[in-house]
């Protein structure tokens, strides 16, 4: 096993897609695809899920094409594929999910390959906190785990998700997600609060308000990239904690510093899925476009 690689798991999906301009069918999603893809610029990047007998050829070459190592996808040939329709209304802001059928995922038991286990870095996208915990589970003793969850999970698998944040060395939720589980309207308290429950530290993310950090050595703040060409934010989140994930493998270290700038790369990560629909734009881009994006976000920042 590489020092540096990253185990992505997380929901392989199909989706349907509306935003106020455009509407997309049956295109590739699901958080562990997102999250994959933009991990893969930075790091080897593993990707455990399952599928359905609909899923297509081409999506598998989509993934295999940018070097993810897929052997811990499965193929349930009599099932589906985990299937998401969302909604976007008031230009971008509210999202509403029509439908969510987890099809394949239902009682999915995980089956990691024995050459995946000793993963170091683990991305727990977001599914079913108890899925994410058999997954956890079969992995031998991770260097860094980072978990991301929704507002689904919180409320109907409240307590697998905090048995589980105590085992993450990060948190990823978005603001409405943070004040959900900590119960609080303050952010800032909510990040303090988070970190009580147990996990090592804990990131917000602000859609395009940028992300907060909380960790033992101290607070950091990021502002998104300027987005002029946003299309579809779905994703936006699974590529920040897949891009951080591969950032921090690929810089084989954990600490402060380096969790800064790999929120960084998931900025520019997130700006770049949120430019199409399904994970187009963050295939077609080189780590050349991530890096670019990076330094502007670098400049914008500067006093
Ligand atoms: P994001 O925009 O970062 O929240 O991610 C959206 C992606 O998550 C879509 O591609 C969906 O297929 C997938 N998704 C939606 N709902 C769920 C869920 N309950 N569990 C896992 N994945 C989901």
């Amino acid at each position: 096993m590489e020092e540096n690689s990253v185990l992505v798991f997380g929901s392989v999906a199909y989706d349907c897609i509306e935003t106020p301009f455009d509407k997309a069918d049956y295109i590739l999603g699901g958080s562990a695809s997102y999250a994959a893809l933009a991990s893969s610029f930075f790091a080897p990047t593993k990707m455990v899920g399952v599928v359905g007998g609909d899923f297509k050829q081409d999506d598998i070459r989509r993934l295999s094409a940018r070097g993810i190592d897929i052997r811990g996808l499965e193929i349930k040939s009599e099932g589906q594929t985990f299937f998401w329709r969302g909604k976007y209304c008031n230009n971008f802001n509210e999202r509403d999910t029509l439908e969510v059928r987890v099809n394949v995922y239902e009682n999915y038991d995980p089956k990691i390959p024995e050459a995946l286990r000793n993963c170091p870095f683990v991305l727990l996208g977001n599914i079913d906190p108890s899925v994410q915990t058999k997954v956890l589970d079969k992995m031998e003793s991770p260097r860094f785990v980072i978990l991301d969850t929704m507002n689904l999970w919180i409320e109907i698998a409240n307590k697998p998700l905090r048995e589980l944040i105590k085992r993450a060395d990060i948190l990823i939720l978005n603001d409405s997600e943070a004040r959900q589980l900590a119960n609080e309207n303050n952010l800032i308290l909510c990040g303090d609060l988070l970190r009580e429950m147990g996990a090592k530290s804990v990131i917000i993310k602000k859609g395009e308000h940028g992300a907060m950090l909380f960790h033992a050595d101290g607070f950091f703040t990021l502002p998104a990239y300027p987005v002029r060409a946003l299309h579809d934010p779905t994703g936006a989140g699974d590529s920040f904690a897949g891009a951080l994930a591969g950032y921090m493998a690929g810089a084989g270290s954990t600490d402060f510093e380096t969790i800064k700038r790999a929120m960084l790369a998931g900025t520019a990560a997130a700006s770049i899925t949120v430019e199409s629909f399904s994970c187009y734009k963050l295939e077609e881009s080189g780590l050349a476009e991530v890096e670019a994006r990076e330094e502007h976000i670098r400049k914008i920042t500067a006093v």
